[in-house]
């Protein structure tokens, strides 16, 4: 046997990714067959660490996978108590009031949650039905079998050099063998990406939309914390220039998660998601609410966006794609997490009746029309149309003739069919000569504060002697067409400052990748407009280490 060769291990269903829709299909399967030999691979330091969410969760999901949540002492310890939400101007504020909305977008019987620990409390409710879970375990590579199917994945290669080749701790890692695969990778998915390309899983669909949500935990003053409270708003200080609005919920303990989503598919290159997020502390009705706290912890990570016409076909043969790995968030609700639960649920079913019947390796249709024509497709439908007219006509006219659109949903019939996203979010990023550069106030180190501060409020960590894992397709592109055409836009879209333009010794141009600073939030991946970024997966463990995120 070679120094290097891989063991392989078989199971009946390998599991990527310990998010809700994985550990959601890991649960099922083994309340439907106690004997049934599950995995789950997740590459955080441990369930949870690289968690980011809301999260205001709907609980339509778990009510589904564990009736009996509540006495199982699931941390759902908040319910919503009352929601409100604000049109933005730079001093002011004008209240939307509930009435008009859609009863669909109603947060009544919600809770605020840490889906972190959410995360955590179903990965022990996976292991006490006899779950394999091992975090730290990063999956790089799909396994195909001799008839081109999805057979497993390597997962726990560790201790490359820089230049990729092995180093003196090296380890190669091993093959997960499933009879099925499931991808719960959640946003961008590495493997999934490949995936979805591979079988060309997007023919015929709209393309997949993003956001781009950072997200703080402040802990405030006692006297201004509301226990339970809902806030949203919109328009300042994005107004036109990108779609996208904030979200203030209040949970226990004095915390305030403070979060900002900025929709990836801006214009104007000049942008810089990461300062509207931290000018936008500065409106006086967060500022008031701020003043005095502190923030405690920091974080990133993509939000999918395209909604029902976005989602691709979601099996090929041996494998199947859970939650936002196919994308399932209502994006009015920002609401992803309950879609993710039951479509882990509804794979697992599906998967349990085809070993049932002795199959394996082949395609599990059923669970695709689970999800289009069952609780999830009925959720993202009725909303499908907010993204567009929001990207096409602005917040205005989204919020008119979407709210008209979302009311005429829920009696099941749309005015306007089904509307199309039209471009990627790389394909919408414009030339930097044709928008102004936009000027942004130095962070005051009180309220808003500069990027790599905030990051190291991540608790972020990379081995620094590994390849980085953000690989570009041709090393030429940042500096002779990104630089010169787009401004250099990944020094701004990165939330974490992963990129950099600096001048070399001789005073050319030089494009730096400092990929220990990762979050993994998968915006370059994502917004690059020449789409020569590529994210991977580094060595499992490494990345963010979210607490209570
Ligand atoms: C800022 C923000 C706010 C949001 N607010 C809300 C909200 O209030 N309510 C709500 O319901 N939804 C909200 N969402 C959406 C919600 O978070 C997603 O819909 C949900 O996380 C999808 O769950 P998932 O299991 O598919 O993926 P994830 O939750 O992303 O989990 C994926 C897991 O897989 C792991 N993983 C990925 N790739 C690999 C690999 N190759 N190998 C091993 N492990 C891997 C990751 O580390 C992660 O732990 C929000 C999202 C964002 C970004």
């Amino acid at each position: 046997m070679s120094e290097h060769t891989r063991e392989a291990m078989e199971y009946d269903v390998v599991i990527v990714g310990a998010g809700p829709a994985g550990l959601s299909a890991a649960i099922r399967l083994k309340q439907l067959d106690a004997d049934l030999d599950v995995v789950v691979l997740e590459k955080g330091s441990e369930v949870g660490a690289h968690i980011l969410s809301g999260a205001v969760l709907d609980p339509c999901g778990l009510d589904a996978l564990i009736p009996d949540w509540k006495d199982k002492g699931a941390p759902l310890n908040v319910p919503v108590t009352d929601d409100a939400f604000y049109m933005l101007g730079e001093a002011g504020k004008i209240r939307v009031p509930n009435w008009p909305m859609p009863p669909l977008m109603s947060n009544h019987g919600n809770y605020i949650v840490s889906m972190g620990n959410v995360c955590r409390w179903m990965a022990e409710q996976a292991e006490e039905l006899g779950v394999e879970i091992f975090p730290g375990m990063a999956c790089s590579e799909i396994v195909y079998g001799d008839a081109g199917e999805v057979k497993g994945v390597v997962a726990g290669e560790f201790g490359k050099n820089a230049d990729g080749t092995p180093g003196p701790g090296y380890e190669p890692g091993m093959e997960l063998h499933g009879k099925y695969v499931f991808l719960g990778e959640g946003v961008r998915g590495s493997l999934s990406k490949e995936v979805i390309e591979k079988f060309d899983l997007s023919k015929g669909k709209e393309p997949q939309k993003f956001g781009l949500g950072m997200k703080e935990i402040w802990e405030i003053d006692p006297a201004k914390h509301k226990e339970g409270s809902v806030t949203h708003t919109m328009g300042w200080p994005l107004g036109s220039n990108a779609g996208g609005g904030s979200f203030i919920y209040h949970l226990d303990n004095n915390q305030v998660y403070v979060g900002f989503v900025v929709h990836l598919n801006y214009e104007n290159p000049h942008l810089y998601p990461y300062m509207e997020f931290q000018r936008f502390k500065h409106h006086p009705m967060v500022a008031a609410l701020l003043e005095g706290g502190k923030r405690v912890a920091y974080g990133a990570r993509a939000i999918s966006e395209g909604g029902y016409q976005s989602m691709p076909k979601m099996v090929a043969p041996g494998v199947a794609l859970l939650g936002c790995s196919v994308g399932m968030v209502n994006v009015p609700r920002i609401k992803g997490n309950h879609n993710a639960m039951l479509s882990g649920k509804a794979a697992a079913e599906a998967a349990f009746a085809a070993m049932k019947d002795g199959r394996a390796s082949d395609e599990l249709t059923d669970y695709e029309t689970d999800v289009r024509d069952g609780a999830i497709g009925e959720d993202l439908k009725k909303v499908r149309n907010v993204k567009p007219m929001w990207s096409k006509r602005g917040l205005m006219a989204s919020l008119v003739f979407g709210g008209m659109d979302m009311w005429t949903n829920t009696f099941g019939f749309s005015a306007f069919g089904t509307l199309g996203h039209g471009k990627t979010d790389a394909e919408a990023t414009g030339e930097a000569a044709k928008f102004k550069p936009i000027a942004y106030p130095k962070p005051d180190g009180k309220l808003s504060f500069d990027r790599l501060t905030n990051v190291s409020f991540s608790a972020t960590n990379h081995e620094e002697s590994q390849p980085a894992h953000l690989q570009l397709k041709d090393a030429s592109v940042p500096v002779s067409i990104n630089l010169p055409k787009y401004a250099g836009p990944s020094a701004r879209y990165c939330p974490a400052g992963v990129y950099e333009f600096v001048k070399d010794d001789k005073g050319d141009d030089k494009f730096v990748i400092n990929f220990q600073n990762c979050v993994h939030c998968k915006t370059c991946d994502i917004k690059d407009p020449s789409q020569n970024i590529n994210w991977t997966v580094p060595q499992g463990g490494d990345g963010p280490n979210y607490p209570n995120m």
